[in-house]
């Protein structure tokens, strides 16, 4: 039985990282902190004869008995309040913990996938996306810690694929939603749906003019487990191109949910994207890869999963310090 490290593995993504791949017939360690992640998300793995935890904070030396063959590195704050709050712990994780994982990689002999970012091309100048984009970043706004971070996790691990020859994958992911998902960790879909769950208005940044396009996680994980099994060293975006205005999201999101809730517009965020829409070409000819579920069926997953939530953690709030990320 192949064995696999999944570092983040308590958190969104890493969490269905785990099902697929112990569905899959692989051995699955998780590796997580607890820093923005749950245990809530791996408690129904508990029970699973392939599935061991360990607690730990990848920043620090990973020490792992016995033969891996792949670790993919998830460990990250990933929304812009989470990255905002925990600046340090961000870069710490994109530098030191990519560090510690290709250690790892090579002391194993393991392949190793990273998760960056479509933050790699910041407010981006090019539209829609290629991976050849070098982007647009501020390394001291707000957001710098995190595409800065993500970066150098890239270099860091192409100088490990040139210098030492570990195999190694890199996922560039755009936005990608669905169950697991912290309800109070600001990123779009869980602030809107939390605010119509709540009963309270919709908070559109900006005129909401700004583009996104949202990818279901199951159609994200399919990606990634390609892009792992596939011969391709260079980095690759996964994500749905399908492309919405966050003020056409907000109403279409009252309009899914029949939410009785009014749209408010708040200050646009220092260096918010502007329009971001991946160019998935190298996904479709190299992975054979492209996304099946559309918008109205994933939203409705998830606004089933955030509607089994508990009043508690309904109510449960994270905006401490937002306001200064906020344009005054
Ligand atoms: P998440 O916050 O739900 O999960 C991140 C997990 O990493 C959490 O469980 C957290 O506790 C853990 N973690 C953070 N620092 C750690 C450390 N030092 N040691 C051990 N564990 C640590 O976020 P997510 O959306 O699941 O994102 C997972 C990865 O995918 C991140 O690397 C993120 O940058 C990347 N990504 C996600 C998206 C998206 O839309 N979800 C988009 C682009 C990139
Ligand atoms: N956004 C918004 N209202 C909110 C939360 C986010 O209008 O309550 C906007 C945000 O300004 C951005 C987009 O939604 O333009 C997506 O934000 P998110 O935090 O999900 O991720 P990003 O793609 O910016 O990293």
């Amino acid at each position: 039985m192949e064995r696999v490290l999944i570092t983040g593995a308590a958190g969104f993504l890493g969490s269905h990282l785990c099902d697929k791949f112990l569905n899959e017939g692989f051995e699955v360690i998780g590796m997580d902190n607890f820093l923005t992640g749950s245990p809530k998300n791996i408690q129904h793995l508990k029970q699973h004869s392939g599935f061991s935890f360990i607690e730990h904070d990848v920043t620090n030396f990973i020490d792992i008995d016995g033969p891996l063959d792949y670790i993919l590195h998830f460990a990250s704050p990933a929304s812009p309040i989470d990255y905002l709050r925990i600046p340090i712990q961000t870069l710490k994780v994109g530098s030191l913990g990519v560090h510690n994982v290709l250690g790892l990689a090579k002391a194993k002999k393991a392949r190793v996938l990273i998760a960056s970012t479509s933050e790699v091309y910041g407010d981006p100048l090019v539209h829609p996306q290629t991976e050849e984009y070098y982007g647009n970043v501020n390394p001291i706004g707000p957001r710098g810690v995190y595409d800065e971070a993500k970066r150098f996790q890239e270099a860091m691990t192409m100088a490990y694929h040139n210098f030492h020859g570990i195999s190694t994958r890199i996922v560039r992911i755009f936005n990608t939603y669905g169950p697991r998902m912290r309800l109070n960790d600001g990123r779009v879909i869980p602030a809107f749906m939390g605010q119509i769950l709540r009963g309270e208005d919709l908070t559109v940044f900006g005129d909401g003019s700004q583009t996104r396009s949202f990818c279901y996680v199951d159609d994200q994980i399919e990606g990634i487990f390609k892009l792992l099994f596939s011969d391709y060293n260079l980095p690759v975006n996964i994500g749905n191109p399908e492309e919405i205005s966050i003020l056409d999201f907000a109403k279409e999101i009252i309009e899914l949910t029949n939410g009785q809730s009014k749209i408010v517009f708040k200050d646009l965020p220092v260096n918010d994207p502007l329009q971001r829409c991946p160019d998935i070409t190298k996904a479709k000819t190299i992975l054979n890869w492209s996304p099946k579920v559309d918008r109205q069926t994933g939203m409705k997953k998830t606004f089933d999963y955030f509607k089994s939530l508990t009043q508690e953690e309904l109510y449960q709030t994270n905006y401490k310090n937002f306001d200064n990320f906020i344009k005054k």
